[in-house]
């Protein structure tokens, strides 16, 4: 029986990640690397390429 464990990049600083309990802030490889995302996501300076964005419309209505 093998069990294949998925590893994926950091999305901040690239460090193999394991899709395990072993890291409970996946797919961040720490609480550090999530809040460093999050606060770039804050400052709107975040962008997924190739990732579908739900964005809401801002429909302006001025007369
Ligand atoms: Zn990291």
């Amino acid at each position: 029986m093998t069990v294949k464990t998925l590893s994926l990049p950091c999305p901040t600083c690239k460090k193999i990640v394991q899709m395990t309990p072993q890291f409970p802030y996946r797919p961040f490889c720490s609480q550090r690397c999530k809040l460093i995302d999050l606060g770039e996501w804050a400052n709107e300076n975040h962008r997924i390429e190739g990732e579908a964005v739900e964005e809401e419309p801002w429909t302006h209505d001025e007369e």
